[in-house]
């Protein structure tokens, strides 16, 4: 699958280190690694914003989409329209739907059936994966 943008892992890393990113980022993003659950700095962030990708700063969520799922880490309900690519994952010995962003596929985490209404989906994402922008500026 390509993507508009296209960087080495090399210049991705340059990229993420410039901006801060967590250290587990790269290995989330472009190599779909999963933070561990809980640890993520936006699995309980509540402020009013939107979340954007790590490496490109597309941006991927409005801050009202997020729910508590419980789960360990970030959840929406609902994706920016055409922001994010769903891709079948059978890795792990399961079907899951993978998403990654629509502007460079980095690793966003995976999308299941299982959310809050009206969209009844849980984008559970990894907190690596995403850069918060506070409505406040
Ligand atoms: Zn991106």
């Amino acid at each position: 699958m390509t993507h508009p943008i296209q960087k080495t892992d090399a210049e991705w890393q340059a990229v993420l280190r410039e901006k801060g990113a967590e250290p587990v980022a790269f290995q989330v993003t472009r190599h779909a690694a999963t933070e561990r659950p809980f640890t993520g700095k936006y699995e309980t962030h509540w402020a009013d914003g939107s979340y954007h990708c790590i490496c490109c700063g597309s941006k991927l969520f409005d801050s009202d989409t997020k729910f508590d799922a419980g789960c360990g880490w970030p959840s929406f309900s609902q994706a920016i329209p055409g922001a994010i690519t769903e891709i079948v994952d059978r890795s792990h010995g399961m079907v899951r739907t993978e998403t990654v962003c629509a502007q460079c596929g980095a690793h966003l985490g995976h999308v299941f059936e299982d959310g809050p209404a009206p969209t009844g989906l849980r984008y559970c994402m990894n907190s690596a994966s995403l850069d918060f922008e506070s409505d406040k500026g």
